[in-house]
């Protein structure tokens, strides 16, 4: 079965995709397929496939079925020396095997051809159908057939060996899956050959005008397939490829396939595949895809290409390939990125997820929104970190390089995680796991009744020396009930004292002992614990705006964007159907209910919340950390808070012209989890979080 893989997405950018529907999964009742030989020749001015397969059937398969695109049309179907009749129907080809003699394998050959001229994204816009409907497609720009497209006959089992020779216009290069054994370009022809030791999933084939850059690293083939335009950001790519190979590999054992390839896409999108990875052209030149989307991919090298997702319980792989690299590289850069990750899943859960987008994460197969990218990849994620957390890093890594050692190149389940996690733990995990797989939502906990006592004050219990200060309180959660290990901090004018409460129930009580005069006590103030935040602990951000429930949008005198730049600005957001009204409109009642969005400095100051620290506003541009972004090219985009108790939100959009917010109002849907935004001189220059007040 195949998985395509999504890139990264972090409410960043566009990319993506996800296991489809696959070719149906492994029947173990079935005899072995020995290989499959493919070859194709590629017609791009066409549209046109012509495609000749060769399936060796194991002896004693009796009947084959065969996925092919419902729109080809089959030429023949042959047994050696024989031509056999077929069926072929809704994309299937059902044919009768002929006897052989004794224990021989049976080579079917299929030739065939189709079109493909799936009509391609024209926007690199932020949308949430992973694939962009776009299956097969074969132009003079380019080619990509998916797995899903039935470019080529899939048997309903992956064959042991595979291969694909490709044949295209002199100066088309193609690549799929495997090792490149070789590639030519004689007369007018361009062909390749490549061939797979330990093949997995379907096979998607691209093909385009690339330019190659190639190296060897510790045994893989490391190559780039980009087109001439980004053929400049080769030598990045590579270096950044073998470095993260070299982790992972030291992480979980040796890459799983014979080459690693970064290809570029034609249309604007991101895939991964076994031993490749697509991206879309703009998302290349974009300076921060080398450290997430990229290495994001590169995991799933391990974990969901050459291990696969058996659905059966939920895909588990988005969640870990998220854990360990989008968060994995972080924390390895600094405990407070990793921490700033943690509460950033937890504020998208809390903001995205309502309760009838929820679902438990067995239940999720692919992202098809922001809510079950939150939970899919969010919380799967926090609940890796939390094994890890519970077991400790040596048995955590411990049981993925066990389950990569066992489980390559065939599926596992959350299953699979969960006994590889309790054997290399020593521990029994089961209703650990059980609570956070099959149960939607997360625990809601708070502090509760939190007193505290100076010894001379009371009777001096828990106070052998008769100085000191008792804390104490309880931890309260809400129905479902979950077993939790809930850190506590106890700041105080000395060293903060932690303490790991155990939680069953409605409360638990706790208490601490501190010599010195107790400041603030922190419920997992390192956002180690995947939970439900309270309103108050999130910090405000662009996804808080795209979550607004009653959102109205103020234009003011000093707004610069035209009013059609604006609306898209808003439509872009998720906020179409968002009221528009003039600053001078504005009355009283609207402005205490409603979550507001400023195009434009409002005359009256007090309609935005205060500021944060380091930003300040001028006629004449922003001034953000001491940078001043004069006019016209620039744009600041800020989320606040009103000031508690009030739950409402406030947006500034302030772009310096009307060409700068024709050039980066687009791109703000794309940095949901920031607060704080700046644009100028074509690129983003800031962002940030800015903490609730
Ligand atoms: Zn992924």
């Amino acid at each position: 079965m195949m998985c395509v893989m999504r890139l990264l997405l972090l409410t960043m950018i566009f990319l993506s995709l996800s296991c489809p529907v696959y070719a149906d999964s492994p029947d173990r009742q079935e005899p072995a397929l020995q290989r499959q030989e493919i070859e194709v020749t590629l017609k791009p001015a066409e549209h046109l496939l012509l495609g000749v397969s060769t399936v060796t059937f194991a002896a004693g398969t009796q009947r084959a079925f065969l996925k092919l695109s419902p729109t080809a049309h089959i030429e023949s179907v042959t047994a050696p020396g024989t031509k056999l009749p077929f069926s072929f129907s809704d994309g299937t080809l059902s044919l009768n095997i002929p006897k052989a003699s004794g224990q021989e394998a049976v080579p079917i050959t299929v030739t065939y051809r189709a079109l493909f001229n799936d009509p391609l994204p024209q926007h690199s816009g932020s949308s949430e159908d992973p694939t962009y409907g776009v299956n097969g497609a074969i132009t003079t720009q380019g080619t990509f057939l998916g797995g899903a497209a039935g470019w080529y006959p899939v048997p309903p089992t992956v064959p042991l060996k595979r291969s694909v020779q490709v044949f295209a216009p002199a100066g088309t290069e193609a690549l799929t899956a495997g090792r490149r054994v070789k590639r030519s370009t004689k007369g007018s022809v361009t062909s390749s050959l490549w061939e797979e030791e330990h093949p997995v999933g379907t096979l998607t084939l691209c093909a385009g005008p690339y330019r190659i850059e190639e190296r060897r690293e510790a045994g893989v083939d490391l190559y780039s397939y980009f087109y001439p335009d980004n053929a400049s950001l080769s030598s990045r790519y590579l270096d950044a490829a073998a470095r993260y190979l070299r982790f992972y590999s030291d992480l979980f054992g040796p890459y799983p396939f014979e080459k690693f390839a970064v290809v570029e896409n034609f249309f604007p999108t991101g895939y991964g595949f076994s031993s490749f990875t697509l991206l879309g052209s703009a998302i290349i030149r974009l300076p921060f895809i080398i450290d997430t989307s990229f290495p994001h991919e590169i995991a799933h090298s391990w974990w969901g290409n050459a291990i696969e997702v058996d659905q059966s319980e939920g895909n588990w792989a988005e969640g870990l390939a998220t854990y360990l690299a989008d968060y994995l590289l972080k924390e390895r850069r600094s405990t407070a990125e990793g921490r700033e990750y943690r509460v950033q899943l937890l504020s998208d859960f809390a903001t995205l997820v309502t309760a009838a987008a929820d679902f438990p994460l067995v239940a999720f197969s692919s992202r098809v929104d922001p809510a079950s990218r939150s939970i899919g990849y969010g919380k799967s994620a926090m609940v890796f970190h939390m094994v890890r957390t519970e077991i400790g890093d040596r048995a955590f890594f411990g049981a993925l390089r066990e389950i990569y050692r066992e489980r390559r190149y065939r599926a596992a389940t959350w299953g699979d995680f969960t006994r590889a996690f309790s054997r290399s733990s020593g521990r029994d995990l089961s209703a650990f796991m059980q609570q956070w797989l099959t149960r939607p939502g997360g625990p809601r906990v708070v502090l509760s009744n939190v007193t505290h006592r100076h010894e001379g004050e009371g009777q001096g219990e828990g106070q052998r020396d008769g100085r000191g200060w008792t804390v104490s309180g309880s931890v309260v959660q809400s129905p479902p009930f979950y077993e939790l290990q809930v850190p506590l901090r106890l700041e105080s004018d000395g060293a903060a004292i932690r303490k790991i409460l155990p939680l069953t129930g409605a409360e638990t009580p706790f208490t601490f002992s501190t010599p010195t005069e107790p400041q603030q006590l922190l419920l997992d103030p390192d956002a180690e614990l995947f939970r439900v935040l309270a309103p108050g602990e999130i910090p405000v951000t662009v996804n808080s705006i795209k979550g607004s429930k009653q959102l109205l949008a103020v234009i003011t005198e000093d707004c610069r964007a035209g009013d059609a730049t604006f609306k898209r600005f808003l439509e872009s957001l998720g906020k179409s159907g968002t009221t528009v009204i003039r600053e001078d409109k504005l009355d009283e009642e609207r402005l205490r209910t409603h979550d507001l969005i400023f195009c434009g400095i409002p005359k009256q100051r007090s309609l935005l919340p205060p500021l944060p620290s380091g930003i300040s506003l001028r006629s004449t541009g922003f001034t953000i950390n001491e940078d001043v972004v004069p006019a016209p090219d620039g744009l600041l985009f800020l989320v606040l808070p009103f000031p508690a108790p009030s739950v409402r939100i406030a947006a500034l959009f302030l772009p310096l012209s009307e060409t700068a917010a024709e050039q980066y109002a687009a791109k703000i849907t794309h940095y949901g989890k920031y607060g704080s935004l700046v644009f100028t001189g074509g690129a983003i220059r800031h962002k940030g979080t800015i903490p609730h007040l």
